[in-house]
């Protein structure tokens, strides 16, 4: 669990400080449902740690970022939609729409999402 002094409010979920649906949780990562669903399946996988943007990873960082993604796989598939398909987005800074600075991918599927983002 985080232990910075900049907890975030991720951060606090991770740490089941403030309430989240949690769907997986280990000592590096926490998936839980996005309290505003844009598509009937929507996860954030985030990792315990505060890393604030992408732009934060180091390569340190490296083997977290692997284990987030094969977590994403994982978890896409136990919710029934490896089949039918989802995306993974990771939003970056203000241009990328990021409003939570904490480090999160956004897990969707369940319906047919359009292409090129907004
Ligand atoms: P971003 O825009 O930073 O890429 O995504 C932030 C996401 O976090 C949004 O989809 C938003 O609905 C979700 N979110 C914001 N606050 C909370 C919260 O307190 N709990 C949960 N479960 N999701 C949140």
């Amino acid at each position: 669990m985080p232990t910075e002094p900049e907890t975030t409010l991720f951060g606090r979920i991770a740490r089941r400080e403030i309430p989240a649906q949690i769907v997986f949780q280990d000592e590096d990562i926490t998936a839980f449902r996005d309290v505003n669903p844009a598509a009937p399946v929507h996860i954030l996988i985030i990792p315990n740690k505060t890393i604030r943007t992408l732009n934060d990873a180091t390569q340190e960082d490296e083997r977290l970022l692997g284990k987030i993604m094969l977590t994403a796989q994982r978890l896409a598939s136990e919710l029934g939609i490896a089949d039918s398909g989802y995306r993974i987005v990771m939003n970056c800074n203000h241009d990328g729409g990021q409003s939570v600075y904490h480090l999160h991918f956004h897990l969707l599927g369940g319906r047919r999402l359009t292409w090129p983002p907004g």
